[in-house]
Protein backbone atom coordinates (compact mmCIF):
# COMPACT_ATOMS: atom_id res chain seq x y z
CA UNK A 1 0.00 0.00 0.00
CA UNK A 2 2.67 2.55 0.54
CA UNK A 3 4.42 2.30 -2.13
CA UNK A 4 1.19 3.44 -3.87
CA UNK A 5 0.37 6.02 -1.33
CA UNK A 6 -0.71 9.54 -2.72
CA UNK A 7 1.20 12.37 -1.57
CA UNK A 8 0.05 14.02 1.98
CA UNK A 9 0.27 17.81 0.78
CA UNK A 10 -2.23 17.39 -2.17
CA UNK A 11 -4.35 16.00 0.88
CA UNK A 12 -3.22 18.95 3.23
CA UNK A 13 -4.15 21.38 0.16
CA UNK A 14 -7.12 20.15 -0.90
CA UNK A 15 -8.79 19.77 2.94
CA UNK A 16 -7.07 24.08 3.28
CA UNK A 17 -9.43 25.05 -0.29
CA UNK A 18 -12.60 23.48 1.23
CA UNK A 19 -12.25 24.39 4.91
CA UNK A 20 -11.45 27.88 3.60
CA UNK A 21 -14.26 28.15 0.74
CA UNK A 22 -16.62 27.13 4.00
CA UNK A 23 -15.18 29.96 6.67
CA UNK A 24 -14.68 32.36 3.86
CA UNK A 25 -11.35 32.73 4.07
CA UNK A 26 -10.36 35.63 1.83
CA UNK A 27 -8.11 34.02 -0.89
CA UNK A 28 -4.42 36.15 0.07
CA UNK A 29 -4.54 34.29 3.20
CA UNK A 30 -5.73 30.63 1.62
CA UNK A 31 -2.72 31.62 -0.52
CA UNK A 32 -0.22 32.09 2.37
CA UNK A 33 -1.28 29.22 4.05
CA UNK A 34 -1.09 26.90 0.64
CA UNK A 35 2.99 26.82 1.11
CA UNK A 36 5.25 26.49 3.96
CA UNK A 37 7.05 30.17 5.09
CA UNK A 38 10.47 28.10 5.06
CA UNK A 39 11.81 24.74 3.89
CA UNK A 40 15.46 23.10 4.89
CA UNK A 41 17.25 20.64 3.86
CA UNK A 42 20.74 19.81 5.21
CA UNK A 43 22.93 16.83 3.93
CA UNK A 44 25.22 15.87 6.96
CA UNK A 45 28.02 13.49 7.43
CA UNK A 46 28.03 11.07 10.62
CA UNK A 47 30.44 8.46 11.68
CA UNK A 48 29.07 5.18 12.10
CA UNK A 49 30.19 2.35 14.34
CA UNK A 50 32.56 0.40 12.47
CA UNK A 51 34.22 4.33 11.64
CA UNK A 52 33.33 4.56 8.03
CA UNK A 53 30.63 8.18 7.18
CA UNK A 54 27.35 8.42 6.02
CA UNK A 55 25.38 11.01 4.43
CA UNK A 56 22.15 12.08 5.59
CA UNK A 57 19.53 14.24 4.46
CA UNK A 58 17.49 15.89 7.03
CA UNK A 59 14.29 18.40 7.00
CA UNK A 60 12.52 21.49 8.92
CA UNK A 61 10.09 22.95 7.30
CA UNK A 62 8.58 25.84 9.08
CA UNK A 63 5.16 26.18 7.77
CA UNK A 64 3.57 29.32 9.63
CA UNK A 65 4.20 31.51 12.44
CA UNK A 66 2.30 34.30 12.57
CA UNK A 67 0.52 33.02 15.67
CA UNK A 68 3.82 32.02 17.86
CA UNK A 69 6.91 30.42 17.07
CA UNK A 70 7.22 27.51 14.73
CA UNK A 71 6.36 24.45 16.68
CA UNK A 72 6.15 20.63 15.51
CA UNK A 73 7.68 16.76 15.74
CA UNK A 74 10.90 15.63 14.50
CA UNK A 75 10.28 11.61 12.60
CA UNK A 76 12.77 9.24 11.90
CA UNK A 77 11.45 7.04 9.13
CA UNK A 78 13.04 5.46 5.73
CA UNK A 79 10.02 6.92 4.26
CA UNK A 80 10.32 10.64 5.40
CA UNK A 81 10.00 13.33 2.06
CA UNK A 82 9.53 17.38 1.93
CA UNK A 83 6.38 16.88 1.15
CA UNK A 84 5.00 14.24 3.73
CA UNK A 85 7.33 17.03 6.26
CA UNK A 86 5.30 19.84 4.46
CA UNK A 87 1.87 18.58 5.02
CA UNK A 88 2.68 17.69 8.68
CA UNK A 89 3.94 21.05 8.91
CA UNK A 90 0.80 22.61 7.74
CA UNK A 91 -1.59 20.59 10.49
CA UNK A 92 0.70 21.50 13.16
CA UNK A 93 -0.83 25.09 12.33
CA UNK A 94 -4.01 24.49 12.46
CA UNK A 95 -3.68 22.39 15.09
CA UNK A 96 -1.82 24.97 17.19
CA UNK A 97 -4.23 27.40 16.50
CA UNK A 98 -7.59 25.42 16.87
CA UNK A 99 -6.73 25.28 20.36
CA UNK A 100 -5.75 29.10 20.80
CA UNK A 101 -2.25 28.00 21.63
CA UNK A 102 0.44 30.79 20.77
CA UNK A 103 2.40 28.63 18.36
CA UNK A 104 2.70 27.96 14.62
CA UNK A 105 3.53 25.10 12.92
CA UNK A 106 6.48 23.52 11.82
CA UNK A 107 7.41 19.54 11.34
CA UNK A 108 11.07 17.52 10.58
CA UNK A 109 12.84 14.87 10.33
CA UNK A 110 15.37 12.68 8.55
CA UNK A 111 14.95 9.54 6.05
CA UNK A 112 16.54 6.79 7.50
CA UNK A 113 15.28 3.94 9.37
CA UNK A 114 16.63 4.22 13.01
CA UNK A 115 15.73 0.47 13.63
CA UNK A 116 18.94 -0.02 11.97
CA UNK A 117 21.14 2.52 14.30
CA UNK A 118 22.91 1.94 17.28
CA UNK A 119 22.19 3.94 20.57
CA UNK A 120 25.14 5.54 19.85
CA UNK A 121 24.90 6.02 16.29
CA UNK A 122 21.60 7.34 16.79
CA UNK A 123 23.20 10.35 19.09
CA UNK A 124 25.51 11.15 17.01
CA UNK A 125 23.04 11.42 13.96
CA UNK A 126 20.67 13.37 16.24
CA UNK A 127 23.09 15.97 17.07
CA UNK A 128 24.78 15.77 13.92
CA UNK A 129 21.43 17.33 12.75
CA UNK A 130 21.06 19.21 15.31
CA UNK A 131 24.17 20.85 14.62
CA UNK A 132 23.35 21.59 11.01
CA UNK A 133 19.82 23.25 11.94
CA UNK A 134 21.78 25.21 14.11
CA UNK A 135 20.22 28.83 14.53
CA UNK A 136 16.93 27.81 12.17
CA UNK A 137 15.66 25.93 15.75
CA UNK A 138 15.21 28.22 19.33
CA UNK A 139 12.81 28.24 22.02
CA UNK A 140 11.44 31.77 20.87
CA UNK A 141 11.88 30.99 16.75
CA UNK A 142 10.94 27.31 16.40
CA UNK A 143 10.47 24.27 18.97
CA UNK A 144 11.05 20.34 18.06
CA UNK A 145 8.90 17.73 19.66
CA UNK A 146 8.86 13.81 19.22
CA UNK A 147 7.27 12.07 16.57
CA UNK A 148 7.54 8.59 14.65
CA UNK A 149 10.85 7.03 15.12
CA UNK A 150 11.83 9.67 18.06
CA UNK A 151 11.31 9.88 21.90
CA UNK A 152 12.46 11.73 24.86
CA UNK A 153 16.10 10.44 25.16
CA UNK A 154 16.55 11.97 21.39
CA UNK A 155 15.28 15.50 22.47
CA UNK A 156 17.20 15.77 25.13
CA UNK A 157 20.30 14.96 22.94
CA UNK A 158 18.88 18.08 20.52
CA UNK A 159 18.48 20.21 23.44
CA UNK A 160 22.02 19.25 25.13
CA UNK A 161 23.32 19.62 21.77
CA UNK A 162 21.47 23.43 21.20
CA UNK A 163 22.41 24.35 24.76
CA UNK A 164 26.29 23.68 24.04
CA UNK A 165 26.39 25.88 20.75
CA UNK A 166 25.07 28.73 21.71
CA UNK A 167 25.63 31.36 24.42
CA UNK A 168 26.79 29.87 27.58
CA UNK A 169 24.78 32.76 30.00
CA UNK A 170 21.75 32.01 28.85
CA UNK A 171 22.44 28.13 28.50
CA UNK A 172 19.26 26.98 30.77
CA UNK A 173 17.15 29.37 29.40
CA UNK A 174 17.63 27.36 25.65
CA UNK A 175 15.95 24.24 27.40
CA UNK A 176 12.71 24.78 26.05
CA UNK A 177 14.10 24.68 22.31
CA UNK A 178 12.17 21.01 22.31
CA UNK A 179 9.52 19.48 24.20
CA UNK A 180 8.64 16.29 25.14
CA UNK A 181 12.11 15.50 26.66
CA UNK A 182 12.57 13.14 29.58
CA UNK A 183 11.44 14.33 33.42
CA UNK A 184 14.41 14.61 34.56
CA UNK A 185 16.20 16.68 31.54
CA UNK A 186 13.40 19.29 31.81
CA UNK A 187 10.35 17.04 30.38
CA UNK A 188 6.72 17.44 31.74
CA UNK A 189 4.67 15.14 33.56
CA UNK A 190 2.04 13.32 31.05
CA UNK A 191 3.97 14.29 28.17
CA UNK A 192 4.74 10.83 27.16
CA UNK A 193 1.11 9.55 27.35
CA UNK A 194 -0.38 13.42 26.58
CA UNK A 195 -1.74 12.41 22.78
CA UNK A 196 -2.89 9.03 23.74
CA UNK A 197 -4.47 10.98 26.58
CA UNK A 198 -6.39 13.83 24.60
CA UNK A 199 -7.44 10.75 21.95
CA UNK A 200 -9.46 9.43 24.97
CA UNK A 201 -11.05 12.69 26.16
CA UNK A 202 -12.40 12.85 22.49
CA UNK A 203 -13.59 9.11 22.78
CA UNK A 204 -15.39 9.71 26.10
CA UNK A 205 -17.07 13.06 24.72
CA UNK A 206 -18.18 11.54 22.03
CA UNK A 207 -19.69 8.40 24.01
CA UNK A 208 -21.22 10.70 26.77
CA UNK A 209 -23.09 13.16 23.81
CA UNK A 210 -24.63 9.48 22.28
CA UNK A 211 -25.38 7.75 25.37
CA UNK A 212 -22.92 4.93 24.44
CA UNK A 213 -21.22 2.78 26.63
CA UNK A 214 -17.82 2.49 26.78
CA UNK A 215 -17.73 -0.21 29.05
CA UNK A 216 -17.92 -3.89 27.43
CA UNK A 217 -17.36 -1.92 23.85
CA UNK A 218 -14.44 -2.97 21.57
CA UNK A 219 -11.73 -1.10 19.61
CA UNK A 220 -8.82 -1.68 17.15
CA UNK A 221 -5.23 0.46 16.62
CA UNK A 222 -2.73 0.54 14.12
CA UNK A 223 0.95 1.22 15.32
CA UNK A 224 1.60 0.43 18.89
CA UNK A 225 4.04 3.53 19.47
CA UNK A 226 3.93 6.23 21.46
CA UNK A 227 0.52 6.85 20.36
CA UNK A 228 -0.93 3.64 19.59
CA UNK A 229 0.11 2.62 23.31
CA UNK A 230 -0.88 5.18 25.32
CA UNK A 231 -4.56 5.58 23.85
CA UNK A 232 -4.96 1.81 24.30
CA UNK A 233 -3.56 1.90 27.87
CA UNK A 234 -6.03 4.51 28.99
CA UNK A 235 -9.08 3.87 27.10
CA UNK A 236 -9.06 -0.01 28.20
CA UNK A 237 -9.62 1.84 32.14
CA UNK A 238 -12.73 2.19 30.73
CA UNK A 239 -13.81 -0.95 30.45
CA UNK A 240 -13.34 -0.73 26.24
CA UNK A 241 -11.01 -3.56 24.78
CA UNK A 242 -8.69 -4.32 22.54
CA UNK A 243 -9.38 -6.66 20.11
CA UNK A 244 -6.66 -5.92 17.19
CA UNK A 245 -3.46 -3.96 16.81
CA UNK A 246 -0.57 -3.83 14.61
CA UNK A 247 2.40 -2.31 13.27
CA UNK A 248 5.58 -1.68 10.77
CA UNK A 249 6.02 -5.30 10.95
CA UNK A 250 2.46 -7.05 10.55
CA UNK A 251 -0.89 -7.11 12.57
CA UNK A 252 -2.60 -9.35 15.49
CA UNK A 253 -6.01 -9.99 16.95
CA UNK A 254 -7.95 -11.79 20.06
CA UNK A 255 -11.64 -11.08 20.15
CA UNK A 256 -11.62 -12.32 24.00
CA UNK A 257 -8.96 -8.87 24.23
CA UNK A 258 -5.58 -8.32 24.17
CA UNK A 259 -3.67 -6.83 27.11
CA UNK A 260 -2.18 -3.50 26.27
CA UNK A 261 -0.16 -3.22 29.34
CA UNK A 262 1.55 -7.00 28.54
CA UNK A 263 1.34 -6.18 24.88
CA UNK A 264 3.68 -2.44 25.55
CA UNK A 265 6.45 -4.73 27.76
CA UNK A 266 6.38 -7.46 24.76
CA UNK A 267 6.86 -4.49 22.29
CA UNK A 268 9.30 -3.02 24.70
CA UNK A 269 11.40 -6.43 24.56
CA UNK A 270 10.91 -7.32 20.79
CA UNK A 271 10.56 -3.98 18.99
CA UNK A 272 6.64 -5.05 17.75
CA UNK A 273 3.30 -6.96 18.14
CA UNK A 274 4.32 -9.69 15.75
CA UNK A 275 4.49 -12.87 17.90
CA UNK A 276 2.76 -11.56 20.87
CA UNK A 277 1.26 -15.07 22.76
CA UNK A 278 -2.12 -13.59 23.76
CA UNK A 279 -3.12 -13.50 20.34
CA UNK A 280 -3.37 -14.77 16.90
CA UNK A 281 -1.76 -12.93 13.34
CA UNK A 282 -3.84 -11.70 10.94
CA UNK A 283 -3.57 -9.93 7.37
CA UNK A 284 -3.62 -6.47 6.91
CA UNK A 285 -7.08 -6.80 5.17
CA UNK A 286 -8.31 -8.64 8.04
CA UNK A 287 -7.26 -6.07 10.41
CA UNK A 288 -9.69 -3.83 8.53
CA UNK A 289 -12.35 -5.86 8.31
CA UNK A 290 -11.96 -6.17 11.99
CA UNK A 291 -15.54 -5.29 13.19
CA UNK A 292 -15.12 -3.06 16.46
CA UNK A 293 -16.99 0.03 17.98
CA UNK A 294 -13.78 2.66 17.08
CA UNK A 295 -10.97 2.22 15.22
CA UNK A 296 -7.98 4.49 16.07
CA UNK A 297 -5.56 4.74 13.09
CA UNK A 298 -2.28 6.13 14.61
CA UNK A 299 0.47 4.72 12.60
CA UNK A 300 1.45 6.68 9.50
CA UNK A 301 -0.71 8.90 7.44
CA UNK A 302 -2.96 7.66 4.39
CA UNK A 303 -3.35 4.23 5.60
CA UNK A 304 -7.13 4.97 5.48
CA UNK A 305 -7.88 5.03 0.88
CA UNK A 306 -10.83 3.25 -0.21
CA UNK A 307 -10.43 -0.08 0.38
CA UNK A 308 -9.92 0.60 3.60
CA UNK A 309 -12.87 3.05 4.22
CA UNK A 310 -14.68 -0.18 2.41
CA UNK A 311 -13.84 -2.68 4.72
CA UNK A 312 -14.02 -0.73 8.15
CA UNK A 313 -16.54 -1.73 9.84
CA UNK A 314 -16.81 0.40 13.10
CA UNK A 315 -19.04 3.18 14.67
CA UNK A 316 -16.22 5.58 14.96
CA UNK A 317 -12.90 6.43 13.64
CA UNK A 318 -10.58 8.84 15.94
CA UNK A 319 -7.37 10.11 13.95
CA UNK A 320 -4.39 9.48 16.59
CA UNK A 321 -1.82 9.76 13.57
CA UNK A 322 -1.55 12.86 11.32
CA UNK A 323 -3.17 12.28 7.98
CA UNK A 324 -4.23 8.63 8.16
CA UNK A 325 -7.55 9.15 5.68
CA UNK A 326 -7.12 9.80 2.37
CA UNK A 327 -10.00 12.23 1.38
CA UNK A 328 -11.36 10.67 -1.45
CA UNK A 329 -12.17 7.78 1.55
CA UNK A 330 -13.47 10.04 3.61
CA UNK A 331 -17.23 10.55 2.15
CA UNK A 332 -17.24 6.14 1.68
CA UNK A 333 -16.53 6.42 5.33
CA UNK A 334 -19.13 8.82 5.95
CA UNK A 335 -21.85 7.64 3.35
CA UNK A 336 -21.55 4.23 5.83
CA UNK A 337 -22.41 6.50 9.04
CA UNK A 338 -18.88 6.17 10.25
CA UNK A 339 -18.58 9.09 12.73
CA UNK A 340 -14.28 10.55 12.42
CA UNK A 341 -12.76 12.99 14.77
CA UNK A 342 -9.86 14.50 12.66
CA UNK A 343 -6.36 13.99 14.04
CA UNK A 344 -5.84 17.90 14.50
CA UNK A 345 -8.33 17.54 17.62
CA UNK A 346 -7.82 13.83 18.28
CA UNK A 347 -3.90 14.32 18.32
CA UNK A 348 -3.76 17.31 19.99
CA UNK A 349 -2.66 16.20 23.43
CA UNK A 350 0.29 16.12 22.53
CA UNK A 351 1.00 19.58 21.78
CA UNK A 352 -1.26 20.86 24.35
CA UNK A 353 1.02 19.25 27.14
CA UNK A 354 4.26 20.55 24.84
CA UNK A 355 2.90 24.16 25.17
CA UNK A 356 2.48 23.24 29.13
CA UNK A 357 6.23 22.02 29.13
CA UNK A 358 7.35 24.81 27.45
CA UNK A 359 5.97 26.87 29.92
CA UNK A 360 7.35 25.28 32.66
CA UNK A 361 10.13 25.47 31.78
CA UNK A 362 10.00 29.38 30.61
CA UNK A 363 8.89 30.05 34.35
CA UNK A 364 11.43 27.93 36.24
CA UNK A 365 8.40 25.44 37.31
CA UNK A 366 7.73 21.87 37.80
CA UNK A 367 3.64 20.89 37.50
CA UNK A 368 2.94 17.90 39.56
CA UNK A 369 0.58 15.32 36.91
CA UNK A 370 -2.35 16.04 38.61
CA UNK A 371 -2.77 19.77 37.52
CA UNK A 372 -1.14 18.36 33.70
CA UNK A 373 -3.82 16.04 33.31
CA UNK A 374 -6.48 18.28 34.58
CA UNK A 375 -5.73 21.18 32.40
CA UNK A 376 -5.46 19.04 29.65
CA UNK A 377 -9.03 17.36 30.06
CA UNK A 378 -10.65 20.93 30.18
CA UNK A 379 -8.56 22.31 26.96
CA UNK A 380 -9.64 19.05 25.21
CA UNK A 381 -13.20 19.39 25.93
CA UNK A 382 -13.58 22.66 25.30
CA UNK A 383 -11.97 22.63 21.75
CA UNK A 384 -13.94 19.13 21.43
CA UNK A 385 -17.10 21.18 22.12
CA UNK A 386 -16.58 24.35 20.04
CA UNK A 387 -15.85 21.97 16.88
CA UNK A 388 -19.15 20.17 17.67
CA UNK A 389 -20.96 23.04 17.99
CA UNK A 390 -19.19 24.72 14.57
CA UNK A 391 -19.62 21.50 12.37
CA UNK A 392 -23.76 21.62 13.59
CA UNK A 393 -24.34 25.03 13.02
CA UNK A 394 -22.29 25.13 9.57
CA UNK A 395 -23.57 21.31 8.53
CA UNK A 396 -19.96 20.50 7.56
CA UNK A 397 -17.92 17.71 8.92
CA UNK A 398 -15.59 17.88 11.87
CA UNK A 399 -12.45 17.88 9.91
CA UNK A 400 -14.52 20.94 8.13
CA UNK A 401 -15.32 23.12 11.49
CA UNK A 402 -12.01 22.18 13.14
CA UNK A 403 -9.99 23.52 10.55
CA UNK A 404 -12.71 26.53 9.85
CA UNK A 405 -11.75 27.37 13.55
CA UNK A 406 -8.09 27.64 12.89
CA UNK A 407 -8.50 29.59 9.91
CA UNK A 408 -10.48 32.15 11.90
CA UNK A 409 -7.93 32.73 14.05
CA UNK A 410 -4.95 32.93 11.53
CA UNK A 411 -7.20 35.07 9.20
CA UNK A 412 -7.92 37.49 12.25
CA UNK A 413 -4.37 37.88 12.95
CA UNK A 414 -3.33 38.99 9.56
CA UNK A 415 -6.40 40.59 8.88
CA UNK A 416 -5.48 43.02 11.96
CA UNK A 417 -1.75 42.92 11.28
CA UNK A 418 -1.95 43.17 7.82
CA UNK A 419 0.83 41.76 5.16
CA UNK A 420 4.60 43.52 5.40
CA UNK A 421 5.51 46.29 3.99
P1 LIG B 1 5.98 5.84 17.11
O1 LIG B 1 7.21 5.78 16.30
O2 LIG B 1 6.09 5.79 18.59
O3 LIG B 1 4.97 4.67 16.65
C1 LIG B 1 4.61 4.47 15.31
C2 LIG B 1 3.93 3.11 15.19
O4 LIG B 1 3.47 2.94 13.85
C3 LIG B 1 4.86 1.94 15.50
O5 LIG B 1 4.14 0.93 16.18
C4 LIG B 1 5.27 1.47 14.11
O6 LIG B 1 5.69 0.13 14.08
C5 LIG B 1 3.97 1.68 13.36
N1 LIG B 1 4.13 1.71 11.91
C6 LIG B 1 5.12 2.30 11.20
N2 LIG B 1 4.95 2.07 9.89
C7 LIG B 1 3.81 1.33 9.78
C8 LIG B 1 3.10 0.78 8.68
N3 LIG B 1 3.52 0.95 7.43
N4 LIG B 1 1.98 0.07 8.94
C9 LIG B 1 1.56 -0.11 10.20
N5 LIG B 1 2.17 0.39 11.27
C10 LIG B 1 3.29 1.09 11.06
O7 LIG B 1 5.22 7.16 16.64
P2 LIG B 1 4.05 7.95 17.40
O8 LIG B 1 4.66 9.09 18.09
O9 LIG B 1 3.18 7.00 18.12
O10 LIG B 1 3.24 8.56 16.15
C11 LIG B 1 2.20 7.86 15.48
C12 LIG B 1 1.34 8.85 14.72
O11 LIG B 1 0.81 9.81 15.62
C13 LIG B 1 2.06 9.67 13.64
O12 LIG B 1 1.17 9.96 12.60
C14 LIG B 1 2.40 10.95 14.38
O13 LIG B 1 2.61 12.05 13.49
C15 LIG B 1 1.15 11.12 15.20
N6 LIG B 1 1.28 11.99 16.37
C16 LIG B 1 2.22 11.75 17.32
C17 LIG B 1 2.27 12.58 18.45
C18 LIG B 1 3.21 12.32 19.58
O14 LIG B 1 3.08 13.02 20.61
N7 LIG B 1 4.11 11.38 19.53
C19 LIG B 1 1.39 13.68 18.55
C20 LIG B 1 0.45 13.88 17.56
C21 LIG B 1 0.40 13.02 16.47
Amino acid sequence: MSDQKPNPYKIAQDQLEGAAKICGLPVAIASILSQPKNELIVNFPVRMDNGEYKLFKGYRVQHNNILGPYKGGIRYHEMVSLDEIKALASWMTYKCALHDIPFGGGKGGIKFSPRDHSQSELERITRRFTHALGANIGPEYDIPAPDVGTNGQIMVWMMDTYMNVVGFADKNANRRVVTGKTLASGGSHGRESATGQGIVHCITEWARDRHFDLNGATFSVQGFGNVGSNASKILARTGASLVATGDWKGYIANGDGINPYKLGEYVARTGSVMGYPGARAITRQEFFATAVDIFIPAALELEIGIPEAKALSCKLVVEGANGPTDSVAEPILAEKGIALIPDILANSGGVVVSYYEWLQNKRSERWDLEEVEERLAKRMKRTYLAVNEYAATKKCSWRNAALCIALDRIGKAYSERGIFP
